[in-house]
């Protein structure tokens, strides 16, 4: 039977705060870079499609930058699987990922069929029988930092989901990782976004953000970003990436409970929410994981005309 997931992210619907970048040491070993990608350029209207070995990127980019953009979402493939995944890349992804760049939120719409909608990015999935059968990805151009933000968050919902098999991650941790794959500017501002939810609430239980299977309602949305990104880190941060991926999965089989207890020796989410408070006790205090997924060159790309 055919599976199917949407992600639909709200990446920049907070204002952006003033940032002071101050991007912690990678804490993860750097990965190795793929060889140069060999590209292939086509044009229909006002449309440039450049294929590489495991993605169609259609754009209304210059050229160069439609190859950048290429090129990126390779080395973001190869980095995202090294990091949560521990493994290189496998073989080129067969169908290959679209990734549709609309220059506006217009396009964004009328591509997805969703008038109104004001997400900045968008993952679909399919998959029959374990095998993923469709990827795409849906950005806005006009999205700010669109190219280093909404894009390796989306291609993150893609490698992911292929870790898990078409079955879905818990909605926290899911978008929690998606969120650490972002620029540093961005992971700034998600930042700045929890302080503010701490300092004025509404706050979510440890309870309620890891049992929740769908978006919260909107007065608990920034909470639910912010401190998803900010579970995830934190849980990060007690081991690695790719043995976080594997308690998430055994979350999923086992529970949450035995499954802080295995990989953490947590004594259930209650132990959790403890150690949680207080550590957002002290907020600015407070940092997220960096790890090695951003690639800078990608900064270049334009926004589509
Ligand atoms: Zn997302």
């Amino acid at each position: 039977m055919a599976e199917q997931f949407r992600r639909v992210c709200w990446l920049s619907l907070f204002g952006l705060v003033a940032i002071q970048s101050a991007l912690a040491e990678s804490e993860v070993a750097a990965t190795q870079e793929p060889a140069a990608v060999s590209l292939t350029v086509k044009r229909s209207g006002a449309w440039i499609l450049v294929e590489s070995p495991s993605f169609r990127c259609w754009s209304q980019l210059p050229e160069s930058d439609a190859r950048l953009l290429a090129e990126s979402c390779e080395t973001w493939r190869n980095r995202l699987r090294t990091t949560w995944i521990s493994e290189p890349a496998p073989e080129a992804w067969v169908p290959k990922c679209e990734v549709l760049v609309h220059p506006d939120r217009t396009a964004y719409n009328q591509a997805l069929r969703r008038p109104g909608d004001v997400s900045v990015g968008s993952t679909i999935m399919n998959f029959d029988q374990g095998r993923t059968v469709q990827r795409r990805i849906d950005v806005r151009a006009d999205a700010s930092d669109w190219s280093n933000a909404a894009l390796p968050h989306e291609l993150t919902h893609v490698v992911l989901g292929e870790r898990f098999g078409g079955h879905a991650l818990p909605r926290w941790a899911d978008e929690g990782i998606a969120m650490l794959s972002e620029s540093a500017d961005k992971s700034q501002e998600r930042l700045e976004n929890l302080r503010s939810v701490l300092a004025q609430g509404p706050t979510l239980s440890m309870v309620d953000l890891t049992q929740m299977n769908r978006l919260p309602q909107p007065q608990f949305r920034d909470a639910f970003y912010s401190q998803s990104v900010g579970l995830t880190s934190f849980l990060v941060r007690k081991s690695t990436p790719a043995k976080f991926a594997d308690f998430v999965a055994d979350s999923v089989v086992e529970g949450m409970d035995n499954a802080l207890l295995q990989h953490y020796s947590l004594n259930g989410v209650g132990t959790l929410q403890r150690e949680w408070n207080e550590w957002v006790r002290q907020p600015a205090a407070m940092s997220f994981v960096s790890l090695p997924i951003q690639v800078g060159k990608a900064s270049t790309v334009a926004v589509a005309p």
